[in-house]
């Protein structure tokens, strides 16, 4: 109990889910051929900006509604495929010694089948101790955390100043983007995201004993 004292409280690693944890771009462009195969499509190193649908707006309007029926079509959020070394990863973070990992998502407000998937998919590929830590939210700012790993460039919402720190995850949408420091990237899986937490931790032990940088 002492030790567990002195070391303070775990890191509470928040990751989210499309485009980190499950392929959504992929899984929508391979949707969107297959179900419009006569239709020009935007290749995933041109992805541009979070929203598919608008890059496809943008490529001509009409193609915006045809990219949402992909992803709002039943099956699609349970059948997509998983970002290489997520699960492995997510398995091995959860195991960490004063580590707190929870799957933090935004379902679509057309939540219909997306708001099940999510849990099936959860359950099917990570088990149900994952199912147990998912936090379904439109908006992340107002959950507490220490890190939230995300591939949406801008997080914003009713909370100005989040207690996580957002760590970018690199995806086709937003590798062109150049993050203005101190903000951090993970590139993949097989980066080291175990430095990222283990530099957290850190943090955390510092402003515990006040041995870190003055607080304001
Ligand atoms: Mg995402």
């Amino acid at each position: 109990i002492q030790m567990a004292a002195r070391r303070g409280r775990p890191v509470r690693v928040l990751v989210d889910m499309d485009g980190v944890l499950a392929d959504f771009e992929a899984g929508l462009l391979r949707g969107f051929r297959r179900s419009f195969p006569r239709e020009p499509h935007v290749p995933l190193q041109e992805r541009r900006g979070f929203l598919a649908c608008e890059q496809y707006r943008a490529l001509r309007p009409d193609l915006a509604d045809k990219v949402a029926s992909v992803y709002e079509a039943p099956g699609f959020f349970l059948d997509l495929e998983p970002i290489p070394g997520a699960l492995e990863a997510m398995r091995e973070m959860n195991d960490m010694q004063d580590t707190e990992v929870f799957i933090c998502t935004s379902p679509l407000m057309k939540y219909d089948h997306c708001v099940h998937e999510k849990y099936r998919w959860v359950e099917k590929h990570l088990g149900p101790q994952f199912v147990e830590r998912i936090i379904l939210t439109r908006d992340k700012t107002v959950v507490l955390g220490d890190l939230l790993i995300d591939d949406k460039d801008t997080i914003q919402g009713q909370e100005e100043t989040p207690s996580w720190e957002h760590i970018l995850f690199t995806c086709c949408h937003n590798q062109h983007l150049a993050l203005p420091p101190p903000r951090r990237r993970l590139l993949s899986w097989r980066d080291n995201w175990k430095e990222i937490i283990d530099s957290k931790r850190g943090a955390l032990q510092r402003d515990r004993t006040g041995l870190g940088p003055p607080q304001e």
